[in-house]
């Protein structure tokens, strides 16, 4: 078993750090699973406090042959972070220092155990913004956005994690330290290898520095929450609004499963009776975002929505809470719910949520929808019981068929929540031979042992 390596005695090639090191039964536990509901057994947890360390352990666990699992907080939806049997933990929440906000430059340096949260509250004292939030990112690292490529409410305007990283520090599973980038906004030196470490999922190397650009703070956001009695009113407000000319900074939508939910976990007086619901903002200058509200509120005004605006910072923050309380609130009525992360061309929102419903219906499970539909990104939710042996296996089927027609509208199976464990056996469905073979290429060069991650993110042989 891979723990006895940690503990020979008069071994010439001993473990370099047993002072990060924790093997205890409680301490494997913690670190044995993520959000996915997946499970692991890990064989040890290792805390690096700086780059040199991160590389003695890969190192070691490279000529160990043992696989190592990089994790910030856990918060990956896939199963990214949970271990293969036996592997090294390398837990990055040690390393959470915000190196600079370097405000000539607008670039921030930050450490991977940062939390994104931190790094944004630290920004807006400056009058500065990160605009990647991932609704977990009060506890989700950006270590594990930039492994992701996470993206968030914002990224309908602003666009995602990858659209922020201009450098990384990396290392390999040898040891060695890459650099990739740094602080320019431009560099075209050979392949973009920024670009590819980004979303890697910590199969390819372990993220140890991160360049991220950085904007000014707009300067007015109005938000706006719109109720519907009918599903439809609302899809076809998504695909008028981001016809119109204006871009809003978040459209997000919740279904009536989700408006409820989210109510009886945290009563955030939202109109139970809507069918679905809008929450819009718009931000830039005090009469620019003014004009783009006044916009909005008239189309969906004209399709049957009742519009209210959040008249402070108070409202806005309960309507913020609301909104990332609803996949806990799921978990709580269905605590084995399977939670799918697809995407459709944003003008494909009416047919995929009618394909949802005629799904739900043939397999006769509950689906519950929400998610970033300003940029076609729907978290459909199988609700679900392990308990009910025979519910859960009629959900299961369901998944293949949300994938095929989600694919059949040009969509894609997961736009922000990464493959890891859970959806790699239907990367086949949209990627080609030709390009899980270049991807599996790709891997090789990097980590030649296959130690980094392993048994993610591509189908069995
Ligand atoms: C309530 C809730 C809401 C969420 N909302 C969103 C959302 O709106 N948008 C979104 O995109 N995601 C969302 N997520 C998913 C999750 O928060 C993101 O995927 C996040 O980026 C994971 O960060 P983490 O620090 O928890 O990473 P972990 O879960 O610890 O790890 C995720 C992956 O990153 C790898 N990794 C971690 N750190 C490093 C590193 N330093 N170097 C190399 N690889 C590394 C791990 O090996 C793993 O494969 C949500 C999750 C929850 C629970």
């Amino acid at each position: 078993m891979a723990f006895n390596i940690f503990r020979k005695k008069n071994d010439d090639d001993a473990f370099p750090l047993p002072e990060r090191m924790m093997t205890e039964k409680e301490e494997l536990f913690c670190y044995s699973f993520d959000a996915s509901s997946m499970q692991g057994e890990p064989s040890a947890i290792v805390k690096p406090v700086n780059t040199s360390e991160v590389a003695q352990v890969v190192a070691f666990a490279n000529r160990k042959l043992t696989p190592v699992v990089p994790r910030g907080a856990g918060t990956g939806m896939t199963g990214g972070a949970v271990p293969v049997k036996d592997a090294i933990i390398l837990s990055l929440d040690g390393m959470n220092s915000i190196l600079d906000i370097d405000e000539r430059n607008m670039v921030a340096v930050v450490e991977p155990g940062v939390i994104n949260g931190h790094l944004q509250e630290r920004l807006e004292e400056k009058g500065l913004f990160y605009p990647p939030d991932p609704a977990s990112m009060n506890f989700c690292t950006l270590g594990g956005n930039i492994a992701e490529n996470a993206g968030g409410p914002r990224a309908i305007k602003y666009g995602v994690t990858k659209d922020y990283v201009l450098g990384l520090e990396v290392v390999l599973p040898d040891g060695r330290v890459m650099m990739t980038g740094g602080k320019t906004y431009k560099n075209v030196v050979g392949y973009d290898l920024t670009r590819l470490i980004v979303g890697s999922e910590g199969t390819l190397c372990v993220v140890t520095k991160i360049f991220l650009k950085i904007l000014p703070l707009p300067e007015e956001t109005i938000t706006l929450l719109i109720t519907y009695s009918t599903l439809n009113d609302a899809a076809f407000s998504v695909s008028k609004i981001t016809s119109s000319g204006i871009t809003p900074r978040v459209l997000e939508f919740m279904d009536k499963g989700s408006i409820q939910a989210v109510e009886s976990y945290g009563h955030y007086g939202l109109p139970q009776d809507a069918e679905a619901m809008l929450l819009i903002e718009v931000d830039g200058s005090l009469t620019a975002v003014s004009e783009d509200a006044d916009k909005i509120a008239s189309i969906c005004t004209s399709l049957n929505g009742r519009v209210s605006i959040a008249e402070d910072i108070y409202s806005r923050k309960r309507l913020w809470e609301a909104r990332r309380a609803i996949s806990p609130a799921l978990y709580r009525i269905r605590p084995n719910k399977i939670n799918e992360d697809i995407v459709v061309p944003r003008g494909r929102i009416p047919e995929i949520l009618q394909a949802l419903r005629d799904i739900s219906e043939r397999y006769r499970v509950q689906i519950v929808n929400f998610g970033h539909a300003g940029d076609g990104n729907i978290h459909v939710n199988v609700m679900t019981d392990k308990n009910d042996f025979e519910e859960y296996g009629r959900a299961k089927g369901s998944v293949k068929d949300i994938f095929r027609e989600t694919l059949r509208l040009e969509g894609s199976i997961s736009g922000e929540h990464g493959v890891g464990l859970t959806k790699k056996q239907y990367v086949g469905m949209e990627l080609s031979d030709t390009g899980i073979e270049i991807m599996k290429a790709v891997k090789k060069v990097f980590d030649p042992n296959g130690i980094m991650n392993p048994g993610k993110m591509f189908p069995a042989d």
